[in-house]
């Protein structure tokens, strides 16, 4: 698998020598290389990322630096924290040695050797790989050249797979494997800080965003709304008229890895019905319908008037809180559109019932 990091080793050395002076253990931290801004108004985070890279043979390379950047940013693009736009910029250098890497730059020697060498990126601070807490952020930095003995962060140029990965640690994020099994930590998901062929998961977004420290969420409020038709179904056992729900909720919680932090069920209030009739019950409109989302893909159930009961099943996405593909079912059975598309509902920012 691509896209480890050799933190094994600087652990044992922090936990001999204690956290207390990375310095003093010939590893020099650099935290001004990942800055923080955030603007409350436009809803964006935004996070700045230097790095200097360099190869070995001195030739010329910022094409590969821009391709490494590229696949970087690609990754890393078009992911939230709630409705607040996450937004990753890269100042890249290319520079002959590493010695011309500045004091807030983060180093990355470019490799290109002909076999395989494992990419890594040198960090220090806390092992736990769930945790939300800006206590738990790992540190990118580097060792004196006299103390490296050739624990550098080395980037292989041909696993473009390692890249996205490789960042994540120097945003300050840990592996989510096992060194010795290569399995799922507890607790952990299958993305990007597994194996970069993942995606980046909203629940790393939360992870890096808290452990910032620079994101005030009580300025974080982000309405949500989904909803439904009104649309004509059809079952093995029934048609029905117009079906519909509209429901919102005024806030809710990120997503997160972090036992300590789960987040509380998020319900949906609004209205919902049917018109026309339905297993020989007459429908009508404007019902109050409440319905929770609980977890990841946990059957969710949401029941519009006179016991017409909709299951579906919700994912975060990098955006929001979305339906599945599986569509709705309607009181357990397979509903379709008269077009047979599967029900679907829609999610969409905001709700004009909570502003004020
Ligand atoms: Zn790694």
């Amino acid at each position: 698998m691509s896209g480890r990091s050799a933190l094994g080793a600087l652990l044992s050395l922090v936990l001999v020598l204690g956290a207390a002076s990375p310095a003093a253990a010939g590893f020099d931290t650099v935290p001004d290389a990942v800055r923080w801004d955030v603007d409350y108004e436009a809803k964006t985070i935004t996070v700045t990322v230097r790095l200097a890279f360099y190869m070995p043979t001195g030739a010329p390379f910022v094409d590969l630096v821009n391709q490494v950047t590229g696949e970087i940013l690609r990754q890393w693009s078009g992911h939230r924290f709630k409705c607040f736009d996450f937004k990753v910029q890269i100042e890249a250098r290319a520079v002959q040695s590493i010695d011309q890497v500045g004091e807030d730059e983060v180093d990355v020697r470019l490799d290109a050797s002909k076999t395989y060498v494992r990419s890594a990126v040198w960090t220090t601070g806390s092992q736990e790989h769930t945790s939300d807490s800006p206590d738990d952020r790992r540190v990118p930095g580097r060792w004196d050249p006299e103390d490296a003995n050739g624990r550098i962060t080395n980037w292989w140029v041909y696993d473009q797979g390692a890249w996205a990965h490789e960042f994540g640690h120097v945003l300050g994020l840990q592996d989510n494997y096992v060194e010795e099994t290569g399995g799922l930590k507890p607790g952990a998901l299958y993305d990007t800080m597994y194996d970069a062929v993942f995606p980046v998961s909203p629940e790393m977004i939360t992870r890096l965003v808290r452990r910032s420290g620079e994101v005030d969420e009580s300025k974080v409020k982000c309405p949500m709304t989904v909803t439904a038709g009104p649309v004509d179904v059809i079952t093995p056992l029934a048609s029905i008229e117009g079906l519909y729900f509209h429901t919102y909720t005024c806030d809710y919680e990120p997503p997160t890895s972090d036992p300590a932090r789960m987040p509380k069920p998020i319900t949906f209030v609004g209205e919902g019905g049917y018109s026309g009739s339905y297993l020989g019950v007459r429908g009508t409109t404007g019902h109050d319908v409440k319905w929770t989302f609980r977890e990841r893909l946990a059957p969710t159930q949401i029941v519009i008037n006179r016991g017409a009961k909709l299951t579906a099943e919700f994912d975060w996405t990098p955006r929001f809180l979305l339906i599945t593909r599986k569509g709705m079912l309607i009181n357990g059975v397979d509903a379709r559109t008269i077009f047979g598309v599967p029900l679907y509902a829609v999610t969409f920012d905001g709700a004009q019932e909570c502003r004020g």
